[in-house]
């Protein structure tokens, strides 16, 4: 399986075709050169002439602008009306641009806003003034990082919401040759098989009467904690860094 390492869960919007990035720092840039690969259409703009310079002389197949995103006349005369999803990617050291230009932006009528927030409290503004989507790319990558880790036996993770995960995980040994019915994995550990993958091929709502194998991995849906308790070489000590939240 291949999810997405950010994003988990939410709402896939294959329908946007046009992205405008405001912000062309590092992530800004990412974001930018990934959608031209994926063959998304995609307007740059960053108020720092010498970025836009060097990304213009790179001859990048996309409009690069030189304008300042808080003065919303500048933002009207780009046609942000014509955006289906405009990612705000104004970082650290512009906290109240980001906010001011968040705000702009969605009041100019854009559906889907997506705002980076370099810390909590700068998220919580970003959607007090209507950002849809906040993400925080550095704690995010450090969670993730810490989960590769520590839980090498996750192959993969979708995460969805800080307490469930769908995961696949390699057969463990101690169920090699048993079926799904003998392990009890609902009644001994609250968690659900969703499928069984073989050779790359998945069996999908997998019968109870079949017997796991080495070689094969399991996909399974359960709380983090539950997920934990499973013998996969997951030790209880992970599980702050498992779901990442600070209530347990
Ligand atoms: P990185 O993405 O490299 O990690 P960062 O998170 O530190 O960077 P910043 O450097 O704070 O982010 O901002 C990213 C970009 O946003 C910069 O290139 C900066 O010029 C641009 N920027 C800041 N304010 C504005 C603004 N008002 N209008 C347009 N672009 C802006």
């Amino acid at each position: 399986m291949n999810f997405p390492s950010f994003g988990f869960g939410r709402k896939r919007r294959v329908e946007d075709r046009h992205f405008m990035v405001i912000g062309l720092g590092r992530f800004g840039q990412a974001v930018v050169r990934t959608l031209i690969d994926l063959g998304f259409e995609v307007m740059g703009v960053d108020c720092d002439e010498k970025i836009v310079e060097h990304l213009v002389a790179e001859q990048l197949p996309m409009p690069i602008v030189s304008v300042d995103s808080t003065d919303p006349l500048a933002l009207r005369q780009l046609g942000m009306q014509d955006f289906d999803t405009v990612i705000v990617a104004i970082g650290d050291d512009f906290l109240e641009q980001s906010v001011i230009t968040t705000l702009h932006v969605k009041d100019l009528g854009v559906r889907h806003v997506v705002a980076k927030a370099s810390s909590d409290i700068h998220g919580t503004l970003l959607k007090k003034v209507g950002a849809d989507q906040v993400v925080y790319p550095e704690k995010e990558m450090g969670m993730e990082l810490a989960r590769s880790l520590t839980q090498p036996n996750i192959l993969d993770r979708l995460e969805l919401d800080a307490d469930n995960s769908i995961v696949e995980v390699p057969v463990p040994n101690e169920y090699f040759g048993k079926t799904i019915l003998e392990l009890e994995l609902r009644r001994q550990y609250n968690v659900s098989i969703l499928a069984v993958e073989t050779n790359g091929k998945y069996d999908v709502n997998p019968n109870p009467s079949m017997q796991l194998q080495k070689g094969s991995s399991i996909i399974l849906i359960g709380t983090n904690r539950d997920i934990c308790r499973l013998p996969i070489g997951c030790a209880v000590s992970d599980l702050h860094a498992f779901s990442g939240n600070q209530h347990r």
